[in-house]
């Protein structure tokens, strides 16, 4: 029998009473991993009373000594970041060095949540109007909610929920039902970091979860990561029962290949950043805007492409682990079925084999050349190691083309020349721009800033952003009277 994933609730890991439980499978195998519980609305409600609860001591705690749980957190985490990146690799297929990559990301944004004091800081002017002061103060929300997505098992939950209980709130964590086992081991360190036990809770489960989640009376915040008919949903029911939402999906990236760019360094970039992670990733990217005769380096990337392979994810030869599921691998195999007859297909990775491995979820290195803008392989986020090509003249044609994509969560030129980068930066609206950099995620003193379809509300991930997102402004004015001044009724709205 297959261990039972616990929820941690009320500051206790516990069992579930659900009698419906969701088999977490290795996706290299199919072995059962565990089973996690869908909790029970009863659960849901004893999760939610307790955060809520634990809410009005947390936010009398000082900054400081907030961050030095998260400073402790950090620290543990930094410990156990080859155990957790294990754990997730297990759950998630993606290879160990990638994994250790996910834990570190979220790291990241620890260190931050461990330095949130000077971050909660207001504003002061004094004599706004005559002897009147004015200041304001940040101040917690109360219960935060967080649904995250199964690929980055480790670093969307750490976007979330340490920035969230720094800020002075308390956090539902509701992590994907695919990889849901790294979620306990956050919330393990994180007690033995010294946390008190109820700030964060972990809810496992799906829709009919997040539903009653989402809608509570209690909830004050949401922080979703997903793809966009769920992102979607999520932003328009939790705004519509007047909730906070912060909701960032799905995406197609573009990388545009100037003919002045390094060749090597292009080349590899492309490679690591469409197929790393199985193509997986928010930020991968998965269309190639080749401009003027860049395009000849097609040959190039070709061979390239073609030596790197999947396989299990504690094997050093594997270039990618395998897709989540394998319903996500039929999707994706549909997909290069399909563009084999929108587009030239150039690597075909759709009939791939791992020797040992006959029942993982295996998906190889795919090429497209020749792509369409109207063709369903460009339209679709195919979320698997496949990269299309599309060649044109010049950067404005690059330029226009990027921009009519609905998605805007990431995008990149390679070149060596300063006036094309800037051109590129200054036009594109693609809320993260890499300039010779593939990846461009930002370092958590920045903000996680897609734009477009790839995310719905004000206020982005991490950084400045994500303080102004899990609190509140107050502003005071404030005026003192001499004992004996003389008093005249302000029959107006003005300060006098
Ligand atoms: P998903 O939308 O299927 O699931 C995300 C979360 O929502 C999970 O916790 C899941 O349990 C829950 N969920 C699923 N269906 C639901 C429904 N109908 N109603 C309510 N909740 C539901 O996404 P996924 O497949 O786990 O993740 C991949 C997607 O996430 C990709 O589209 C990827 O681009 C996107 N993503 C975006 C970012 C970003 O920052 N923009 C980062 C990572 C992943």
């Amino acid at each position: 029998m297959a261990e039972k994933l616990n929820l941690f609730i009320d500051g206790n890991f516990v069992k579930s009473n659900t009698k419906n439980w969701v088999e977490v499978l290795n996706p290299a195998t199919q072995e059962v991993l565990c089973e996690a519980p869908c909790a029970t609305e009863e659960e849901i409600e004893i999760a939610v009373k307790s955060a809520k609860e634990a809410f009005f001591s947390w936010r009398e705690i000082p900054p400081p000594e907030r961050s030095r749980i998260m400073m402790k957190y950090q620290d543990l985490l930094k410990i156990n970041h080859d155990e957790i990146a294990k754990i997730l690799s297990k759950e998630n297929g993606k290879t160990f060095e990638d994994a250790k990559g996910d834990v570190w990301r979220g790291i990241e944004v620890v260190e931050q949540a461990a330095n949130i004091t000077p971050l909660l800081m207001g504003e002061t002017v004094e004599n706004v109007a005559r002897e009147i002061d004015s200041y304001s103060y940040t101040q917690s929300l109360g219960v935060c909610l967080g649904i995250t997505p199964f690929n980055f098992p480790a670093m969307i939950p750490l976007w979330m929920f340490p920035m969230a209980i720094a800020c002075g709130n308390t956090f539902i964590l509701k992590p994907s039902e695919q990889d849901p086992m790294t979620a306990n081991k956050l919330a393990e360190l994180f007690i033995e970091a010294g946390a008190p036990s109820n700030l964060l809770q972990v809810i496992h489960g799906g829709k009919e979860q997040v539903d009653q989640l989402i809608k509570h009376p209690d909830i004050r915040a949401i922080s979703f990561v997903g793809s966009v008919p769920v992102g979607q949903y999520i932003y328009k029911t939790g705004t519509e029962h007047l909730k906070r939402v912060q909701s960032f999906a799905g995406a197609k990236n573009h990388m545009v290949v100037m003919p002045d760019a390094n060749k090597n360094k292009t080349i590899d970039s492309l490679v690591g950043s469409s197929i790393g992670a199985a193509g997986q990733r928010c930020m991968a990217i998965s269309v190639a805007v080749f401009v003027g005769s860049s395009k000849e380096w097609i040959e190039d990337l070709k061979n390239e492409m073609q030596s790197v392979f999947p396989g299990p994810w504690d094997s050093e030869e594997s270039g990618f682990g395998p897709v989540i599921s394998p319903q996500a691998k039929e999707k994706i195999i549909g997909l290069i079925e399909r563009g084999k007859n929108e587009a030239d297909c150039l690597i075909d990775g759709s009939n791939c084999s791992v020797e040992g491995y006959p029942d993982g979820n295996w998906v190889g290195t795919t090429l497209f050349s020749n792509v369409k803008t109207d063709s369903e392989i460009y339209k679709t986020e195919i979320f698997g190691p496949v990269l299309l090509c599309i060649e044109v003249d010049s950067l404005e044609d690059a330029i226009k083309l990027i921009n009519a994509n609905p998605y805007g969560n990431g995008t990149s030129i390679f070149t060596a020349s300063g006036r094309s980068a800037r051109k590129f930066r200054h036009e594109i609206e693609v809320g993260q721009v890499g300039i010779n950099v593939p990846i461009p995620v930002p370092l958590p003193f920045f903000s996680f800033t897609g734009w477009k379809q790839s995310f719905y509300g004000d206020l982005h991930a991490y950084g400045k952003q994500a303080v102004r997102f899990y609190t509140e402004t107050k502003t005071v004015t404030e005026r003192w009277f001499e004992e004996d001044e003389e008093s005249t009724r302000n029959l107006t709205i003005n300060l006098e």
